[in-house]
Parts: C-alpha cells; structure tokens; sequence
C-alpha cells in the first residue's frame, strides 16, 4: 500500500503515521525525519539543506525529489510505504508519479489557528527525538512555569534533560510554513483528485488521536 499523509504543521501526521506504520508494517519516509537526521550527523546533505530547514523555508524541489527516489528503491518499500512531508510542491508529486503509483492520500485537516497553538507548545528531546507538548499531551513531567502560566522551561521524563523548541517552530517560521502549505502543498490534494476522486480522503484533525486514526483505517479498509 503505497499512502501519503499530508496536512498542516501539528495536525498530528507524525504520531498517527507511527500508528499505520505499526498497523499495517511498512516503512515510514518523513523528509523532515531525514533532513534533521543528516544536520545532526553533519552529512554533506545536512549542510547542504540547514539553512532552508532552519529558516522554516521549503528546500529546493531537485534536491528532496532525489532523496526521496534513492528511498524508495530500498527494499523495505517493496510491499508499500507511508510518506510523510513529501510531495509538498506539485513539481515533486509530478516526479513521484512517475517512478510509483500513489494508492491513498490521507490529508488530515486542521484550522490554522489550531495548527500555531499546538506548534507553540511543542518541545523535542534534542538527544532521542522525544517530543513533548507542553500545553497538550504528552506533557513533560517536569516544567518551570512563570506565575501567568508561560512556561519558562521544560525537560525531558527520561534524561532530565531541557528541552526545546525547534528553530521552525518559532512563531515568526510557523506563519511562513503555514503559508507554504497553503500555497504549494494544499493545492497537491486537488492534482490527485483529478487524477481520481477517491484517492483522497480528507479526515477532521481536531479529533483526538484514537478517533483520527479510526477514520483513516477506515478510509484504508480496502487494501
Ligand atoms: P517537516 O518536519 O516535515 O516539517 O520538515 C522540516 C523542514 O524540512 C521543512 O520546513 C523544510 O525546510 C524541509 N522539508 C521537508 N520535506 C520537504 C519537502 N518535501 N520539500 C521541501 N522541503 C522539505
């Protein structure tokens, strides 16, 4: 089963593509994933595409169409994959189609309202990846909070470590990226629509988790 999740910043495709990759047993490809991945480890691509991630700013179509091709050639997505964070242009959805055949596209949607709130509380372990909400859930266990409610910091339950912010997640990015998403990776929903009708289902992401994810295993029943 070949799917692509796809939705605004924190509508929650990331926790619920963990949950079909655990359903259904295929290999989740996040280009966000493998973007920060290779900043850590200071891969030539990692300098290459910092200063785009770090600016909240989409990285060159040439350069994420590649990535993710060499992905797919892997064998582990033989039997299908999830994309999570690609096609966000429609000049990338072109080349994918060339090379795959997409079978789903589970677009989650959300308010962009609700999308900054929720992106202004989240909080990642720099070390493990572990993310938190300090306004939602999972809360960290341990938080500092300022008398009016701000939280001045936060750690994580496992190491005690502080935790963060990611630098796109800073409120000045997060309008920029929800722009992006409307601009260029909105408008991909209606390039497969043409194509054909039920390849997109579109799934309300104010729901809580359990109830999301019950509606896209439905929408997936048929595979
Ligand atoms: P994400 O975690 O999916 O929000 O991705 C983090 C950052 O990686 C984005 O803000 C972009 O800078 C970059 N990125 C990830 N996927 C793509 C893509 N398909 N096209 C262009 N840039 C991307």
């Amino acid at each position: 089963m070949n799917i692509i999740i796809m939705g605004p910043q924190a509508c929650g495709k990331g926790t619920q593509a963990a949950k079909i990759v655990e359903k259904f047993n295929i290999p989740h490809i996040s280009t966000g994933d493998i973007f920060r991945a290779n900043i850590k480890n200071e891969t030539e691509l990692g300098k290459k595409v910092i200063e785009y991630t770090n600016a909240g700013k989409l990285v060159p179509d040439e350069l994420v169409i590649e990535i993710v091709k060499d992905r797919l050639k892997q064998d582990d997505c033989a039997k299908g994959f999830i994309l999570d964070g690609f096609p966000r242009t429609i000049p990338q959805a072109e080349a994918l189609d060339k090379v795959v055949k997409i079978e789903k596209i589970v677009s989650i949607e959300l308010p962009d309202e609700v999308c900054i709130e929720r992106i202004s509380g989240r909080f990642v372990h720099n070390d493990s990846g572990r993310t938190y909400n300090v306004y939602t859930s999972p809360k960290p266990v341990k938080m500092d909070v300022a008398a009016d409610g701000k939280v001045i910091a936060a750690y994580d339950d496992e190491t005690g470590d502080e935790i963060f912010q990611r630098e796109d997640d800073k409120p000045e990015k997060v309008i920029k990226r929800l722009e992006d998403f409307h601009n260029q990776t909105e408008p991909i929903k209606q390039y497969y629509k043409d194509k054909d009708a039920n390849l997109v289902v579109e799934i309300d992401g104010k729901q809580d988790i359990d109830s999301v994810f019950n509606d896209i295993e439905n929408s997936l029943k048929n595979y």
